[in-house]
């Protein structure tokens, strides 16, 4: 964007007015933001990342100073890394006149075995504010999405776009370093702005000192974690808390940047369990990782005890127990309990399976037993023409091999079981042919199938042949009938 306004112009001259940055503030942006290190292969010595050189080391040394650069470096084991990069951002704090001004630069580094390390660093943002007023920018254009993060173009004036959160000011970088001598305006200086504030933004952070009581006592008592949380996303967290953070002031115990989440979370546990919020025995805990870690291990195991019981009232009911579940005691024999009463369980189920099955084999048993004393009268009959042969189906195994022969449902749908119908196979030689299908109430012919419930190539011959046979079926089924009665 070319400087239209006399704004604008106005804020390029402040831009053009800046100074380079100095070789000593190169150097402490790089030697903050990276750790030295060099790489430790069992088989190919120790290359420092640094200058590129390899030598061998022995095994114990885990930092040391490079022969070759003189590189104070730390030494990691490693089988397959071979190279490392990164990307930090680094601020300057100055001033002009009444503008406060926050210089932004990005720093990479490229590092590998065998070969010096790259860097660049460049100047990104430039941000122009007085206090109190929104921030100005000159800037290169920064480009975010999902995964990707870069600065490109040149300085020019920015406009602050609001995107997918209305805070989200994609030109204020919460940068990893600041450099240590920093100039900012009195009134900055007098609310208690230093250099300690680090990784969080410059601009949000004095803008909050200025309107907002809260931020600049935590500024004034070193709490920059907490003050991070005030100027970024969990100011609302603060506010809740603010009567227990005045203790943890009061008492010198400073929450460090790295564990205010944790300390926030162990609060609004501690909060849950209804624990004095005004005590610094609760709110001050000097092994706070510990501690949160046993809330964390607490927490877990009611949510198992709930889940056991759940388990625990679900068995009672399976037994029919007829009062509400009455187990009281600790975890530990809570689980015994469900362990035992799932055994008990399984073993109910394991026979009642075993009961099903038996009765199930038992109605085979039966149906097969009246199969075979209807097909006792039939076992004889067999009618002939040509080489077509027409027998009755005379056992269960029999209706297995048909059905597997002619791929049909003869066997899976019962028709043995069937009581007022007689079921006949035509055959050529031992082959088996065609499914035929009697009433035993109107002696008719009911259905007569080929593979696949198709008609053979003899389906007429072998309809005719039964039918002219249909008075001897009759005649058998009548004798079996009087000998039964
Ligand atoms: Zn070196």
């Amino acid at each position: 964007m070319k400087a239209r306004t006399k704004a604008q112009r106005l804020l390029l001259e402040y831009s053009d007015s800046l100074g380079e940055i100095t070789k000593d503030q190169v150097k402490y942006a790089f030697d903050k933001c990276f750790t030295k290190t060099g790489y430790r292969t069992k088989t190919k010595g120790t290359g420092c990342l640094e200058c590129g050189h390899v030598w061998q080391l022995s095994a114990e040394i885990t930092a040391c100073k490079c022969p070759n650069c003189k590189a104070k470096i730390t030494i990691e084991d490693t089988t397959k890394k071979k190279s490392d990069q990164g990307k930090k951002y680094f601020s300057v704090l100055e001033t002009s006149g009444d503008m406060q001004i926050v210089r932004i630069y990005e720093l990479q580094k490229w590092c590998e075995v065998g070969h010096k390390a790259r860097i660049h660093i460049w100047e990104v943002v430039q941000q122009f504010f007085r206090p109190g007023e929104m921030m100005q920018v000159v800037a290169r254009c920064r480009t975010t999405s999902f995964n990707i993060d870069s600065f490109g173009g040149q300085l020019e004036c920015r406009k602050i776009h609001h995107t997918y959160r209305s805070d989200f000011n994609k030109y204020d970088i919460w940068t990893d370093v600041t450099y240590p001598k920093i100039e900012v305006l009195p009134i900055y200086e007098r609310n208690g702005y230093s250099p300690l504030v680090e990784g969080i933004s410059h601009y949000l952070t004095m803008q909050a000192i200025l309107r907002d009581c809260k931020a600049e006592t935590l500024l004034k008592s070193n709490q920059i974690g907490l003050l991070a949380c005030r100027v970024g996303n969990r100011s609302h967290k603060v506010e809740e808390y603010w009567n227990s953070i005045k203790i943890c002031i009061r008492n010198k115990y400073n929450v460090g940047d790295e564990e205010v989440i944790t300390w926030l979370d162990y609060l609004d546990m501690i909060a849950k369990d209804k624990k004095d919020l005004h005590s610094p025995k609760w709110v001050c805990p000097p092994n706070l990782k510990e501690i949160h870690a046993k809330k964390v291990a607490k927490k877990q195991m009611e949510a198992e005890l709930g889940h056991l019981w759940y388990k625990y009232c679900d068995l009672v009911r399976y037994f029919n127990e007829p009062t509400e579940p009455t187990f009281k005691g600790k975890l530990i024999s809570l689980k015994l309990e469900v362990k035992r009463l799932t055994a008990s369980k399984r073993e109910i189920e394991r026979r009642l399976t075993i009961e099903r099955k038996e009765q199930a084999a038992m109605k085979v048993r039966e149906v097969e037993q009246q199969f075979m004393d209807r097909i006792a009268s039939y076992k004889d009959l067999a009618f002939k023409k040509g080489n077509i042969t027409i027998v009755a189906l005379r056992s269960i195994d029999d209706f297995f091999e048909e059905s597997q022969a002619l791929k049909h449902c003869v066997f899976s749908n019962e028709y043995y079981a069937k009581k007022d119908s007689l079921i006949l196979s035509a055959r050529i030689k031992d082959e088996r042919i065609e499914t035929i299908e009697v009433s035993l109430t109107d002696f008719k012919v009911i259905q007569s199938r080929g593979k696949y419930n198709s008609p053979s190539a003899h389906n007429s011959d072998i309809v005719a042949l039964i039918k002219k046979n249909l008075p001897a079926i009759r005649k058998v089924y009548k004798e079996s009938r009087r000998v039964a009665a």
